[in-house]
């Protein structure tokens, strides 16, 4: 049965009346306040779900239940479960839509030569589909400039390296990326481009712990590791492309250069007219994507999990493994570690691990540790 004569037929359910008529008082109103409290709470995932663009997808089963709950209650209720029923309808279509969006999103932005910025507000990319798909790519490229730079402002950037100096992996190297988002601030992109450029490729040998040269061949291999699909980041595959395509891309002296922001051409001064708000800008938000990438890290062996870059975590010769996705469950019987995590699990992990808690009846993340 197709979407649509699904919902039909969950509403032809509710016209049924229950044997006994169930229309008392005492009922009619239990019943309202269980509406109520229904709809507060729909009014509430609603907002969670304009929040977390990212987790849409997975919230699509839980809604899938709650419709079926509702359409096996609304065979022994009367009329008022109608509307119940179609705000889950229409709260289902809005899930579809805006995870559409989403996905939309990212590729937009690849094809306006953007890294996508993950944590724009969902109407905001709405806004950005909306137009390319009303005006066309020529035009949106210069009308998602103009936009992306009147939003990353002093507060977000500023913001953005607050964000940089609460992460262990980013310490060595805070006072250049840093400077170079004061530059950026200041109209000098002649500076701020150049200063991060190189950052991005340091940050990814950190991260990795790699030891000697990293050739193009093995930064790339990190990279798409890294940017995996199952990554935390909302558009890891564009990302990785656009590391691919744009930063790495090759060029001669010479010839014209194919990216606004190749490392190659900018660092060994083929390209000289580089020194664009725009430019400056992406080099910065490709930066934070990379290093976003970045999170939780895991020995063999070990009882705890780690903030990458957490000092118990970096020694030469220990296994890693990096946890890309969000739902890592090797998380499950480990603690957060106290010096990069202060024993807290971050976050995003809360949110996650609670999820995993209705779903499977685990434990606690900062349950107990294991002795
Ligand atoms: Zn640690």
């Amino acid at each position: 049965m197709d979407e649509q004569g699904r919902h039909k037929s969950v509403l032809g359910h509710a016209n049924i009346r229950t044997a006994d008529g169930a229309d008392d008082v005492a009922l009619g109103v239990k019943r309202r306040s269980a509406v109520d409290a229904i709809a507060a709470g729909l009014h509430k995932v609603d907002e969670f779900g304009q929040l977390m663009a990212d987790y849409l997808t997975r919230l699509r089963p839980p809604v899938e239940r709650l419709r079926a709950t509702l359409a096996q209650i609304s065979a022994t209720a009367s009329g008022i479960w109608q509307q119940v029923l179609a705000a889950v309808a229409a709260f289902d279509e809005y899930l579809k839509m805006a995870r559409l969006t989403h996905e939309r999103f990212g590729t937009v932005m690849l094809e306006l030569g953007w890294p996508p910025p993950g944590d724009l507000a969902q109407p905001f990319k709405m806004e950005i589909v909306q137009y390319y798909d009303a005006n066309g790519p020529a035009a949106a490229k210069i009308w998602v400039e103009a936009k992306l730079l009147d939003y990353y402002d002093t507060d977000q950037l500023k913001a953005m390296v607050e964000v940089w100096a609460g992460k262990p992996l980013l310490a060595k190297r805070l006072h250049i990326v840093s400077a170079a988002v004061e530059a950026h601030l200041q109209g000098k992109y002649v500076l701020s481009v150049p200063a991060i450029l190189p950052q991005i490729e340091g940050l990814i040998a950190d991260g990795f712990a790699h030891n000697g040269q990293m050739d193009g061949t093995q930064y790339k291999k990190y990279a798409a590791s890294l940017l995996d699909p199952g990554s935390w980041l909302d558009y890891p595959a564009e990302i990785n492309n656009f590391v691919t395509t744009q930063l790495l891309t090759a060029f001669k002296h010479g010839a014209a250069v194919g990216s606004d922001l190749s490392r190659h051409a900018i660092l060994h001064g083929a390209d000289t007219s580089y020194a664009t708000e725009a430019t400056s800008l992406k080099a910065i938000l490709l930066f934070h994507s990379v290093q976003d990438a970045f999170r939780i890290v895991i020995t063999s062996g070990g009882e705890c999990y780690h903030l990458v870059g957490c000092s118990r975590v970096m020694k030469p010769g220990q296994k890693r493994e990096y946890i890309t996705s969000p739902f890592g469950r090797q998380l499950i019987s480990r603690r957060a570690c106290r010096y990069c995590l202060g024993g807290q699990p971050p976050e995003y992990l809360l949110v996650l691990h609670a999820t995993m808690h209705l779903l499977e009846g685990t434990r606690t993340l900062n349950d107990a540790p294991r002795h």
